[in-house]
């Protein structure tokens, strides 16, 4: 038998049942500050921190829309599905986070292939999607990087992949592994085709995808305080017996030893790319069918 009992029911607050004024979701809270910021002006500085320069994570359509001019490209392929060829489960069926995936993002797989003109020049960029299944390169995402590069092959305009990504896709096994290597061969004979091809790595890119296509750019360029790397810090400490340094794979870290060529805010992203690729040849297309990029052999 209990001491005491609470006989009377508990003060109901009078605010519970009250709608809050403010509309939800119109502040964000900056992990990087603690700073409250305007929803609104944070998207309008494109999801970067007004006032700590803290880079959120933004959606594939997001950045394709801050890449191209005024917003608009025409996206490829986006009826691609994964068939599980696995037929794989581990705590839920494959197919269902398919599902699931595609029902938050509206996207089939996690990468999205665009056509458009960043400051005028012709490209194809092809963005990686982490919302969906982490960003995991599968059958369909590298499917979709490799088309990206032989488009851009086929009409001689420079190639952009956006690396968003926690790796290969474990459903699918080896056959995601092996994407690595097709979207490799691919950029090989963009290479020899003399077009450029930017890698553009965010936070956060790991696992196949590092070590694979987002470093084989002609230039490699990160956002500021990006997690890049292979295989997790743990994992890495517990193989070499050592306490890694602070800052270990972040942008800065690996710009200083020599992985990245540039790291660059999102707001200066856009004109970055643009100047690289004028820098390397490529010319705004007089019309339509005019050949985009004036690259020839022995310039
Ligand atoms: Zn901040």
């Amino acid at each position: 038998m209990a001491w005491f009992k609470k006989t009377r029911k508990p003060i109901a607050s009078s605010t519970a049942e009250k709608p809050s004024r403010v509309p939800e979701g119109l502040w964000v809270k900056c992990p990087g500050c603690t700073q409250l910021i305007y929803k609104k002006e944070l998207e309008e500085n494109l999801n970067v921190c007004p006032k700590c320069a803290h880079h959120f994570r933004i959606t594939a359509a997001e950045r394709l829309k801050g890449l191209f001019d005024d917003g608009s490209y025409a996206e490829h392929f986006p009826n691609l599905v994964s068939t599980d060829p696995l037929q794989f489960t581990d705590t839920k069926p494959y197919r269902d986070r398919l599902h699931k995936s595609t029902a938050e993002t509206g996207l089939k797989d996690a990468v999205v292939v665009a056509t458009g003109k960043l400051e005028s020049l012709d490209v194809v960029v092809a963005a990686m999607e982490y919302a969906f299944i982490g960003g995991s390169m599968g059958i369909v995402a590298g499917e979709k990087i490799t088309r990206a590069i032989e488009m851009a092959h086929d009409r001689r305009q420079p190639a952009i992949v956006i690396s968003c990504s926690g790796g290969a896709r474990m459903m699918e096994g080896a056959l995601s592994l092996m994407q690595m290597a097709k979207v490799s061969a691919a950029l090989a004979r963009l290479d020899r085709a003399r077009l450029p091809f930017i890698s553009v790595l965010t936070d956060p890119t790991t696992g196949g995808v590092t070590a694979s296509f987002a470093m084989l750019g002609d230039l490699n360029i990160a956002e500021p305080k990006a997690l890049i790397g292979f295989a997790g810090p743990r994992v890495i400490e517990q193989t070499i017996r050592q306490k890694l340094p602070d800052g270990f794979q972040r942008s800065e870290f690996l710009l200083e030893h020599g992985m990245l060529d540039l790291v660059v805010d999102r707001r200066e992203m856009k004109p970055t790319i643009a100047r690289a690729l004028r820098f390397m040849g490529a010319t705004p297309a007089t019309d339509s069918d005019a050949v985009a990029l004036a690259v020839t052999a022995d310039a």
